[in-house]
């Protein structure tokens, strides 16, 4: 016996189902490399749910308590039906525990659907900030494997066309029996004919040849939520890849880019913009009009105010993807100094400097 299930899911040999689905549900959880940061957590969960696998089946298990592998066949994940495709959902980034308890505990239905789901597409959509800020619909337009339109999925030319197997009268599985030393065995192996799927197809649609699907550009409109950043993943649920004959479609991830803008400086979800002043206006104070993403809006400025002097302007910003609340938008004053002054000008300016008490004056330091 290479390994012990009953060690690895930590149960006794005589416990229940229920028993084995809580240590699976326990420990996938624990283990399952999209939440784990364990080392050999994916390792773990390999073992883990290949115990599950066996000990959940009646069958396997019967078979593994007397012989020490769970079928006939050459032990686990070895022959057609008895095999389970790791790869599915170890790869697959989403991941459901009620399909893989279906898929040990009962439901091969399920199972069989589930491998031939469409896959799950990625599209790159580059986008504003004004557009991040507001959120917007876009119009996107992809190459897809689509459901078929003539035949609706089924592969079929009609409906007539498809039949019940008969080779395993529509179970998709195939009972085979073997004579070991050990006496006679059945053994239940996906069916050679339909390879699962219970029905034949007489005459396959012409248009896609009895795959139930196309390759196809299609024109999708996306929802983008105000708050996007660059890199925010956007599901789009069932728009990925059409499934096999009419299995479930995969997922469509939209992955957001979001372009420098030419005013706006973004972090988070505030935004900075710097806007240059007057000499005067810093001294004597002033309303400004500033921009925004959605327009201008007045901004006060006080008199006396220094350069480089952040004002904040509050609900200006970036709506909060997920809650509530808007960032700010910071404006920094930059004061300029005049550079071509007339003899007039001159004049003045050194008035004003002798009225100065101060030494500290800035006026003064940018004169000396
Ligand atoms: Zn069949
Ligand atoms: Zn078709």
């Amino acid at each position: 016996m290479a390994k012990d299930y009953y060690e690895i899911l930590g149960v006794s040999k005589d416990a229940s189902k229920e028993d084995i689905k809580r240590a699976y549900k326990r420990l996938a959880k624990k283990y399952h490399p999209d939440i784990s940061k364990e080392d050999g957590a994916a390792e773990k969960f390999k073992e883990v749910s290949e115990a599950a696998a066996v000990l959940g089946d009646d069958q396997k298990r019967a078979n593994y308590d007397q012989f020490g592998t769970a079928d006939m066949s050459g032990g686990f994940g070895g022959q057609g039906g008895a095999g389970f495709d790791f790869s599915d959902f170890m790869s697959g980034g989403s991941f459901d525990m009620g399909d893989i308890f279906d898929q040990f505990f009962g439901g091969g239905q399920r199972r069989r659907s589930r491998q031939k789901r469409g896959h799950d597409l990625r599209y790159d959509l580059e986008i504003t900030l004004e557009e991040a800020a507001e959120g917007d619909k876009k119009h996107i337009v992809i190459p897809r494997m689509a459901t078929c339109t003539k035949c609706d999925g089924s592969g079929a030319q009609s409906a007539s066309d498809i039949k019940t197997c008969d080779t395993c009268n529509g179970s998709g599985v195939e009972k085979t029996t073997r004579r070991t030393p050990f006496g006679i065995f059945q053994q239940s192996t996906t069916c050679s004919r339909c390879r699962g799927e219970g029905k034949t197809i007489k005459n396959p649609c012409p248009v896609c040849d009895g795959e139930g699907r196309i390759q196809k550009n299609q024109k999708i409109e996306i929802e983008i939520p105000a708050g996007v950043e660059t890199g925010t993943k956007l599901r789009v649920k069932g728009e990925g890849e059409a499934g096999y004959k009419g299995a479930p479609s995969g997922d469509l991830y939209v992955v957001i880019h979001v372009q420098e803008h030419d005013t706006f400086e973004r972090d988070g979800n505030d935004i900075y913009i710097s806007i240059p002043i007057s000499f005067a206006q810093a001294c004597l104070g002033d309303e400004i009009e500033v921009p925004t993403l959605k327009g201008t809006a007045k901004l006060k400025i006080p008199a006396g105010t220094q350069t480089d002097t952040l004002f904040r302007m509050k609900n200006k910003g970036i709506p909060s993807l997920h809650g509530y609340g808007k960032g700010s938008e910071f404006v920094k004053v930059i004061v300029q100094t005049p550079e071509k002054l007339t003899k007039k000008q001159k004049e003045l300016i050194k008035q004003f400097d002798k009225d100065i008490k101060t030494k500290k004056s800035f006026f003064k330091r940018i004169l000396e």
